[in-house]
């Protein structure tokens, strides 16, 4: 009988056990699953910037350039981050591209200060340390966003600018281009256009090239997810056409132009930079999203949709936020975009859909 009990005892011991070590495998097998769903789960996503950007305007030609472009820069970022390479890294070398083409307001075709001279703002902003750089007013760096990561990376500050900035990057070893670099044509028959505006309309400050009926085209930004779930943001520009008195506008400003935070979201701006200053734009979605839980789409809509607006502002943004979803929202005519996700799905646009 006592032989009986204990096999009896021996075998509930044994089936316990068993149990257990299933149950063990099961937690396994799906922790393991979520790691790489996790390590799986990246995104992209850019801008050239926003603004009365209208199908009739653009010749089939100009359009292709664009598209192309834009492809171009997201293939870079994507790249990196399929090879597991960090959010920061594919956020600026993303936008060097497009810094690299006169078709944008960064780098190479960044728009005239009324003097007729250019002056570039760039920042960056890494989410997992809430760390930033950013420069304002440079005249002789050739990619400002790259500026803007030394700043975070290489100095105690978050922000430089002008010639200051220009001594730093200097001291970082960064080659200074001279400024006739940033001439391109387009931009300066623009800032003559605007001039000649003001002159006929005898106002004192204009910024709206009467041809284009803009003059904040091409500011570029790119936020992105990394496959360890770290995202990060970044923009670069040559600001408004005709801008004067050294103004800055919202793409330097960290929680305006750009703003990154690994529990929310990461988001670059594109518009007309004082709204997007007073608007706090890019840390207002972060934070429609920490305090008020909204998802990433109702926080960009929220901002972009009604508070810039009924300030008197426009323009829009790009955001991804921690779980890869994306928006691009604006509320201007057109804003030149792209996207892409793990799978390799492309996306761009340029006009309202
Ligand atoms: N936000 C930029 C600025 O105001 C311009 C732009 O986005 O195109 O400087």
């Amino acid at each position: 009988m006592m032989i009986r009990i204990l096999t009896f005892i021996c075998l509930i011991l044994i089936s316990i056990g068993c149990k257990n070590e299933e149950k063990k495998a099961i937690e396994a097998t799906n922790s393991s699953e979520i790691r790489t769903e996790r390590a799986d789960n990246f995104g992209i996503v850019i801008h050239g910037g926003a603004g009365t950007i209208l199908k009739e305007n653009m010749s089939d030609s100009l359009e292709l350039a664009y598209k192309s472009k834009l492809e171009e820069a997201i293939r870079v970022g994507h790249e990196i981050l399929k090879n597991g390479g960090t959010a920061m890294e594919a956020v600026t070398k993303t936008i060097n591209v497009m810094e690299d083409s006169p078709l944008f307001n960064a780098g190479k075709g960044a728009v005239f200060t009324h003097e007729e001279t250019n002056e570039l703002d760039a920042s960056v902003m890494d989410g997992a340390t809430l760390n930033a750089g950013a420069v304002a007013g440079v005249t002789q760096i050739k990619n400002p966003i790259d500026l803007a990561l030394s700043v975070m990376n290489d100095s105690p500050h978050v922000m430089l600018s002008g010639k200051g900035a220009e001594l730093f990057a200097k001291e970082q070893g960064f080659v200074l281009v001279d400024p006739s670099y940033f001439y391109t044509q387009n931009r300066f028959n623009s800032l003559q256009r605007i001039k000649m505006a003001e002159q006929e309309k005898e106002t004192k400050v204009s910024f709206a090239d009467p041809f284009i009926k803009d003059s904040k085209f091409g500011t570029v930004g790119c936020a992105a997810l990394d496959k360890n779930g770290n995202l990060a943001a970044g923009t670069s520009t040559g600001g408004m056409t005709n801008k004067r008195w050294n103004r800055i506008g919202d793409a330097p400003i960290i929680g305006a132009g750009t703003y990154a935070n690994n529990a929310t979201c990461a988001v670059s701006s594109t518009g007309w930079g004082e709204y997007f200053i007073r608007a706090m734009v890019a840390h207002d979605i972060s934070a429609l999203m920490e305090y008020k839980g909204l998802s990433l789409a109702e926080a960009a809509k929220e901002v972009i949709q009604k508070k810039v607006p009924q300030l008197g502002g426009d323009g829009g943004v790009v955001a991804i936020d921690k779980n890869g979803n994306v928006t691009m929202e604006f509320n201007t005519a057109g804003m030149y975009r792209a996207h892409m996700n793990a799978k390799g799905d492309l996306k761009i646009g340029i006009y309202k859909e």
